[in-house]
């Protein structure tokens, strides 16, 4: 019996596990998942928790629960795979033998490598709603912040979902408008991009809509350290922040046992695959996908849906020993809330950025605009995601590559819309 173990349950591990369980029999392959609990947070639902619209129980679910039950989950730390012998280690002394690999264990999040940020403060007047904890307390201090300097802030690149930091910050001004008091605070958005976004043109209307609300941008400034006490981020060229209450999305990184784990990825922690078929070089049965991987494309869920796609059919030409068929085209798609029951979505891949239009066809969502109807998508994409995204069903009109009828492409080719961005 061929045996495929799944690393990590949560997005991309869990919607993988559950494809390939629809495609292959439970007497072509046995499925393993592994995870080092059973909690499966919606991570995006985070963003509503600073603003006491959600609770964290209500965006958990369990990780068995979302699964086929002719797979199986094993609860434990994964500390080393052995590219070689074909085989998982766990913390426990548990060795998980496997045919084919996927390697869905995400990104972490690293507070203790930014100088300064986990000591005094830390949880007290600077937060992050990057983590459950962290956006449990950023609750409490934000009712309670009513005057003074916010400053929200990204420290370093990659970090997953890319727009989020973006989402807080419009939340944040509508919630202080909301409360009266949007007067006594001043509000900053640092990031070390050189604009609000990577793309031109989405970084060209995000700009403008913080201008437009108010909102200061920061550009090019990568933070080197984070002094609580004093409230001031300093930057790696030495320019300065100060602040009363900062909201900060920490360094990511991939996983430790990838760096433990000879000829699977980087110092970083982060999966080396091949950018098309996601495949480990010089091994097609072993494959990543999601924020774990070395790409280059943004670190998001529907990335790790798109990529899902290509994993399943990779893999299993892998098990029989064909070449891989299917090829990832960096298809990313986005919601951005704006605040006053307003978002905005985004659509690309790695050769087309973000334009306007309509997604995802000429009939459709807004693009790039800020629309009551993005608004609503977002909010009913969380019953997508348990529903149909995680079980591996089929999400009408959403494909793993980017669609491009109902873009106008035509913004592409204007000259002051390229090339000032990678
Ligand atoms: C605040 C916030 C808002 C977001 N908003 C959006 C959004 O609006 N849209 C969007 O598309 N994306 C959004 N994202 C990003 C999205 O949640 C992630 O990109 C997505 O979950 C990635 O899926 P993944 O499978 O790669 O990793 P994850 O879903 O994080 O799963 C990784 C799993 O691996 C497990 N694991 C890791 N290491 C080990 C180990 N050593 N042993 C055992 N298990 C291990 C972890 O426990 C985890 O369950 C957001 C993220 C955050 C934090």
């Amino acid at each position: 019996m061929r045996r495929i173990v799944i690393v990590g349950t949560g997005t991309g591990g869990t919607l993988v596990a559950n494809r390939l369980r629809r495609a292959l029999t439970p007497d072509d392959a046995s499925i393993v998942c592994v995870d080092r609990d059973d909690d499966h947070l919606y991570q995006p639902g985070l963003l509503n928790v600073p603003f006491g619209r959600r609770t964290l129980s209500s965006l958990t679910r369990s990780r068995r629960a979302q699964l086929h039950p002719h797979i199986e989950l094993v609860l434990g730390e994964v500390d080393t795979v052995d590219l070689e012998g074909r085989a998982v280690s766990l913390a426990d002394g548990t060795a998980l033998r496997y045919d084919a690999l996927v390697v869905a264990s995400g990104a972490t999040l690293a507070p203790e490598e930014t100088e300064g940020l986990t000591g005094p403060g830390w949880m007290e007047r600077v937060f992050t709603f990057y983590s459950p904890a962290g956006a449990a307390a950023l609750a409490d201090a934000f009712a309670r912040f009513s005057a003074g300097r916010l400053v929200v802030a990204v420290l370093d690149t990659p970090i997953k979902c890319p727009v989020a930091p973006l989402e807080f910050t419009f939340l944040a001004e509508d919630a202080l408008r909301h409360r009266g008091v949007r007067d006594k605070v001043e509000i900053t958005y640092v990031t070390p991009l050189d604009g609000a976004f990577t793309r031109p043109i989405a970084s060209a209307h995000l700009s403008g809509l913080l201008a437009e609300r108010g909102i200061g941008l920061v550009t090019a400034l990568a933070t080197a350290s984070v002094d609580g006490a004093a409230g001031r981020l300093t930057g790696y060229d030495g320019r300065t922040v100060d602040f009363d209450l900062a909201v900060v999305v920490p360094v990511h990184n991939g996983a430790a046992f990838v760096t433990r784990s000879p000829g699977l990825g980087d110092a970083l922690g982060f999966v080396t695959v091949d950018p098309k078929t996601l495949q480990v070089p010089g091994h097609p049965e072993v494959l990543a996908l999601g924020d774990v991987t070395d790409l280059v494309t943004s670190k998001a869920g529907s990335v790790a849906h798109f990529e899902g796609d290509v994993v399943v059919e990779n893999l299993i030409a892998a098990l029989d020993g064909r070449p891989a068929p299917a090829r990832f085209d960096g298809h990313t798609n986005c919601f951005l809330e704006l605040g006053g029951g307003k978002a905005l979505l985004i659509d690309f891949n790695n050769d087309v950025e973000p334009v306007p239009g309509h997604f995802p066809g000429p009939v459709g969502l807004p693009l790039l605009s800020p629309s009551r109807l993005d608004h609503l998508g977002k909010a009913a994409f969380e019953s997508l995601y348990w529903h149909a995204l995680l079980p591996g069903r089929p999400l009408p009109g959403i494909s793993r590559d980017m669609p491009r009828r109902g873009k106008k492409l035509s913004m592409l080719h204007h000259p002051s819309t390229t090339g000032a961005h990678p």
